[in-house]
């Protein structure tokens, strides 16, 4: 894979969260407007922050534009810029994965290509992890110029439905914008599952995250690469990968129809025996509106298994241990199963 001149694990007896080593992941879609300002601004608050002991990950997702040539070039000048080429455009979200597969360093940053979150802020960022023994610090947007009162919009009340409808908590008002440990890098890039929403799994895989407030800027140069259908795209893929409720919609309406066809028996017998209905109506009605709310029933209770499979088949690990007080002194037989996370 990519090889690069600089040793990114810490040196024996330094501690201090500055000496070790830092990856840089930043997704690129035809960025050729914005890319060497950010490149830039990225390598000086790296070289003064890490220096020497950084790598800057240019993932380009299938850009048309210059973008690869920038980043060829970069690599060229500087041998801590690595560049990664996706063979087409894979998304957001996988360009980042890529990006993470390859990082080297203890902690590892992930930040937009066009400049909505300034680099600036990393020496902070890194200040209170190190302050709060925090695996990830995840930038939450204070304000946000330059949105769009419909993306705004969309953005918020999606978010509350979603953080409603799952059972851990999925931050507001953040993004990708993350600096984070290997050790959750890594664990990101071992969950197998395809449809990803990468803010949610780094919320479900729990850990100690604390937000870091900022200013959101607005684009630096050139046009948003997530268009409409992206953003549906993003949107159903958190939906459907981190809450069940779609799929229990059988079961709402199983009771729904169940409770309407009850009202109805009573409804339907009691015109029948008191009134002149037409013959043969008051047993059509009964036995259609039981129909419907067993169908539902059927079609809720399959759901429910379908969910299950869904869910097993996305192998996310049963329970991740985020410490380890262990004093034992019996040599273990077997390797604990613990040591991947601890
Ligand atoms: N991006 C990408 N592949 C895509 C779409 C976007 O790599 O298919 C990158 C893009 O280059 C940028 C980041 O993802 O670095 C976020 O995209 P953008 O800023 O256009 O989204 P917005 O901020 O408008 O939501
Ligand atoms: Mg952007």
């Amino acid at each position: 894979m990519n090889t690069h001149a600089f040793d990114l694990t810490p040196a024996p007896g330094m501690r201090s969260s500055q000496t070790r080593g830092l990856s840089v992941v930043v997704p690129c879609l035809d960025e050729e407007a914005v890319l060497e300002t950010t490149l830039e601004r990225l390598v000086t608050v790296c070289e003064a922050t890490a220096p020497g002991r950084y790598e800057i990950i240019l993932v380009d997702d299938g850009s048309t534009d210059r973008t690869w040539s920038v980043i060829e070039a970069a690599t060229r000048r500087n041998a801590a810029i690595v560049g990664v080429r996706l063979s087409r455009n894979h998304g957001h979200q996988l360009a980042l994965l890529a990006g993470l597969s390859e990082v080297r360093g203890e902690l590892v940053l992930v930040i937009d290509a066009d400049l909505q979150d300034p680099p600036e802020i990393l020496p902070d960022m890194i200040d209170l992890m190190a302050v709060e023994g925090a695996d990830v610090v995840y930038g939450k947007r204070r304000t946000r110029t330059g949105e769009t009162f419909f993306k705004r919009l969309t953005a918020d009340w999606f978010y509350r439905l979603l953080d409603k409808s799952t059972d851990f908590e999925i931050p507001l008002d953040a993004g990708d914008f993350r600096l984070m440990t290997r050790q959750i890098s890594d664990l990101l890039v071992s969950m197998p599952e395809r449809d990803r929403f990468t803010r949610g799994m780094v919320a479900w895989l729990g850990f100690r995250q604390v937000p870091f407030l900022y200013d959101r800027e607005p684009r630096h140069a050139g046009e948003t690469k997530y268009t409409l259908r992206k953003m549906l795209r993003l949107a159903s893929d958190a939906f459907l990968g981190f809450s069940l409720l779609p799929l229990r919609f059988g079961l709402f309406l199983a009771a729904f129809t169940s409770i309407f066809s009850i009202g109805m028996g009573i409804f339907v017998v009691g015109s029948a025996l008191m009134t002149n209905t037409a013959p043969g109506w008051a047993s059509a009605m009964l036995f259609s509106s039981i129909v419907a709310s067993a169908q539902f029933a059927v079609l809720g209770v399959i759901g429910e298994y379908v969910g299950r499979i869904y869910l097993q088949d996305k192998k996310r690990p049963l329970f991740l241990v985020s410490r380890l007080s262990d004093r034992r002194n019996a040599p273990a037989r077997e390797p604990s199963r613990f040591a991947a996370s601890a």
